[in-house]
């Protein structure tokens, strides 16, 4: 094993190593865990402004990992795509959010939006329209109260196929919401190109609103660009009063955030949603 050069190394390395079996682990884990029900949906609130009514959802996927407990996205996402685990995991989650949503309207509850995360490497397979179209039909959730959301990192991949993609969604009346718009190279190239509903400006932008006059500039510019195009804009991770009333002040439409909601379990979200019910 001396000479298979440099980018076998890794291979051997003492640190890497273990890592490496403890990710082949987890992949493991993750494949017994999507069918053991392992893992949960919460759900975090999108409020509209000026009416501070619950509009959407979005939900985000956990694991109850039986030996290591509450894992979080961050904790398997990554691997899950790596490794092609992403398939069956962004199933398993189209599936549920779309039940949930169905099921809270069928409870009489407000209408809502569902968006769910979609990766790149899903939205590449073949099978995310049927497994969209299956899920909507397995649920009996109308196709407008769900939304795909993803990011432009799909820009740099193959542009006419995600466009054409993206085209049989908002035929069938699905919305589609580019994430963390400003964090790439290519955001503006993705506003270009894609058929959008929405756009949601990353938490990174809204951070530092009260501090930095630059951040305040770039989070109105984007504000103003999203209005011209006709998109509704989202501000992500709003955990403050004052970045809420700076958005407000902008004519942002729609929040998320820590300040009106973190994300939570399903029967926590139904109550808050009851709570503003329209008179
Ligand atoms: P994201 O799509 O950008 O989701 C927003 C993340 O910001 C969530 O983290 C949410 O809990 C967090 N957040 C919301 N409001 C605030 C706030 O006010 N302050 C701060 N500091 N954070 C806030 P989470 O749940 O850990 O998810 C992380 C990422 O994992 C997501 O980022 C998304 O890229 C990915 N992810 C989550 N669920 C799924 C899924 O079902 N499928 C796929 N493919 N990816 C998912
Ligand atoms: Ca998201
Ligand atoms: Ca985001
Ligand atoms: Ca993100």
């Amino acid at each position: 094993a001396k000479n298979l050069g440099r980018d076998n190394f890794f291979i051997f390395d003492r640190e890497t190593a273990p890592a490496g079996v403890n990710r082949l682990k987890l992949v493991e884990e993750l494949r017994r865990g999507i069918d053991n029900n392992e893992l949960f949906l919460e759900y975090q609130p999108q409020i509209d402004l000026m009416s501070g009514r619950i509009v959407g959802a979005e939900a985000l996927v956990r694991w109850t990992h039986p030996e290591r407990g509450r894992l979080m996205p961050g904790e398997f996402i990554e691997i899950a795509e790596q490794t092609g685990a992403i398939i069956s995991l962004g199933r398993w989650v189209l599936n549920e959010a779309c039940r949930q949503n169905k099921a809270w309207q069928d409870a009489g509850l407000p209408h809502i939006t569902i968006a769910v995360n979609v990766s790149a490497n899903q939205f590449r397979d073949k099978a995310l329209l049927s497994d969209v179209f299956s899920a909507l039909d397995t649920s009996g959730l109308d196709a407008r109260y769900l939304e795909l959301e993803f990011t432009e990192s799909l820009v740099i991949q193959n542009v006419e196929q995600a466009v054409a993609l993206m085209e049989d969604f908002r035929r069938i009346g699905i919305h589609l919401a580019i994430d963390d718009f400003g964090t790439g190279y290519s955001s503006l190239v993705a506003l270009k190109n894609f058929p959008l509903n929405r756009l949601k400006i990353d938490q990174s932008f809204i951070r530092d609103l009260e501090y930095k006059e630059s951040d305040r500039a770039i989070v109105r510019a984007i504000i103003s660009l999203g209005r011209e195009l006709g998109l509704n804009v989202v501000a992500e991770g709003v955990e403050t009063a004052k970045q809420q009333a700076f958005l407000l002040s902008c004519r942002c439409e729609t929040t998320q955030g820590y300040h009106f909601g973190r994300p939570m379990a399903a029967d926590k979200f139904s109550k808050l949603l009851g709570m503003t019910r329209t008179p």
